[in-house]
């Protein structure tokens, strides 16, 4: 039997992970199989490895696709690969468990081997734990608003943001909403972010209840965009920059300018097919210095 010719050497082979099931379909809606999604993360690790590097993970894996059963794991099963590494973190109960972390593009292609088609971060590095770098505004808009009603409240928590000092970026979930995200210089620990998240978020929603609110609860969002300020606990992840999402037509989690955001009209803008426009634009000027700020949380 005559082999068929082999590909073009792909980015997914620098790594030396070897992907099997390359022609397994994942994504059936959009045709995208386990090899292509290899190929989209390791075109895109470089972009991914300054906010995914040496940070505890979670992943979103889905051995028989996305339209079969997904988990989300946490924890380090121990048979992932040598480049997908563990940390012991303490637990409320006094106790510790292993998490999850890569610091390299063949880290990133291992967990996509065992399946994985999302990665979702800390707010915290593994060797600091205690002390987040980031704080999110992750905004769940309800399903009956446009994304124009989104972007609107983004832009805004941005410049509330300003108003006391803080310099946060925008990034399109690939799902349904924004993440404002504000870089910290790692001096508060999570009980304080937490707390600045919530009574930010509390503010805003009883300064404008009928746009906002920052209860959980389903029945208050109708109309309205919940600030899902939960995210900054301890524990508490969200998805990361250039991860792919296990959702219709295999969407990305994109990084976009303030300037940008004004002329974007869905959060799935780009997909796993665009690493290369990605790559370009994250090149280009407007993402120039994105998700960087060393700042402190203001007094308020
Ligand atoms: P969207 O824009 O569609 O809301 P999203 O990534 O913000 O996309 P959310 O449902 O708002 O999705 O979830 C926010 C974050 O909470 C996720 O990015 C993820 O890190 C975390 N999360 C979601 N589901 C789970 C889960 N089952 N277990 C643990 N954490 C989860
Ligand atoms: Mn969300
Ligand atoms: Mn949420």
């Amino acid at each position: 039997v005559a082999e068929t010719p082999a590909d073009p050497p792909k980015g997914r082979e620098a790594t030396g992970v070897k992907i099997t099931h390359p022609d397994r379909v994942v994504f059936p809606d959009a045709k995208i199989t386990k090899g292509q999604l290899a190929d989209y993360y390791s075109d895109i690790a470089g972009l991914m490895l300054p906010a995914i590097a040496h940070r505890p993970i979670s992943l979103v894996r889905c051995p028989q696709g996305r339209a079969k059963q997904c988990f989300f794991q946490k924890h380090d099963a121990g048979s992932f690969g040598k480049s997908v590494h563990s940390v012991d973190i303490e637990e409320k109960d006094g106790g510790t468990e292993p998490y999850l972390y890569v610091d390299d593009a063949t880290g990133i292609l291992q967990c996509v081997q065992m399946g994985t088609i999302e990665f979702h971060g800390w707010g915290a590095r593994a060797d600091s734990v205690e002390t987040p770098d980031r704080m999110v505004f992750d905004l769940d808009p309800d399903e009956e608003l446009d994304f124009e009603d989104v972007k609107k409240a983004a832009m805004d928590i941005k410049q509330q943001l300003a108003d006391i000092g803080l310099t946060s970026f925008a990034m399109l979930t690939g799902g349904k909403g924004v993440h404002v995200i504000v870089p910290l210089n790692g001096e508060a620990h999570w009980p304080e972010v937490k707390s600045f998240a919530e009574r930010f978020s509390r503010a805003l929603a009883q300064s404008e209840p009928d746009r906002f609110t920052a209860t959980m609860s389903k029945a208050k969002r109708k109309g309205r965009i919940f600030i899902d300020w939960l995210r900054n606990q301890r524990g508490a992840t969200a998805v990361l920059p250039y991860s792919a999402r296990a959702r219709e037509g295999a969407p990305v989690a994109a990084p976009v300018s303030w300037t940008e955001l004004k002329e974007i009209d869905a959060a799935n803008r780009w997909h796993i097919g665009d690493s290369a426009e990605l790559i370009e634009r994250a090149n280009g000027r407007g993402l120039a210095g994105w998700g960087v700020a060393d700042q402190a949380l203001p007094d308020v």
